[in-house]
């Protein structure tokens, strides 16, 4: 049997949070970097919302999840969406400066994954507002009324 039969896709779940610059417009481009790459398409994306820094301070953040079907491993997607986070910093003035994007792997199928640069589902997806109300936008089936209500305290507004 050949080895280079493709895999089917995986369905995965992808967050995307910016607060620096034109973070709406970050979070657009990113959907259409992640859109185009290889062996991968997105299939739903949600409203984009605006949420305060649950850890740190700063501006308020624009957050969105979408839905990918991908025929990359969990491993290579996380490395094309680390190289589209560095490509939105880079826009960046100064050396070093913060950056503007942050692409979380939220679920990869039904994969569990314990490695050290990867954790899936993601560890602290089931704390944040701004993972689970956009998720349920696009997949009302994978959040429970319970996780909502347990983050209904966080401040979150459609933009
Ligand atoms: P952050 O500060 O959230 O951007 O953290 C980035 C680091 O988290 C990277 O070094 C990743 O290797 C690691 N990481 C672990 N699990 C995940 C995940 N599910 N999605 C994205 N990054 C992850």
């Amino acid at each position: 049997m050949s080895e280079n039969i493709p895999l089917a896709p995986v369905t995965a779940y992808v967050a995307l949070g910016a607060n620096l610059g034109d973070a709406a417009q970050t979070v657009r481009t990113a959907m259409d970097s992640i859109a185009a790459l290889p062996e991968t398409q997105v299939s739903h994306r949600s409203s984009l919302y605006l949420t305060t820094p649950v850890d740190s301070d700063g501006p308020d953040y624009v957050n969105a999840v979408i839905e990918v079907l991908t025929g990359l491993s969990a491993p290579e997607l996380l490395e094309k969406l680390q190289k589209i986070e560095q490509s939105a910093g880079r826009k960046r003035p100064y050396r070093n400066a913060p950056r503007t994007l942050d692409l979380d792997i939220l679920l990869f199928g039904s994969e569990q994954i314990d490695s050290p640069s990867l954790t899936v589902p993601h560890p602290r997806m089931a704390q944040r507002a701004f993972v689970l109300k956009p998720l349920a936008e696009i997949a009302p089936k994978l959040v429970k009324p319970a996780q909502l209500r347990a983050v209904r305290d966080q401040a979150i507004e459609k933009l």
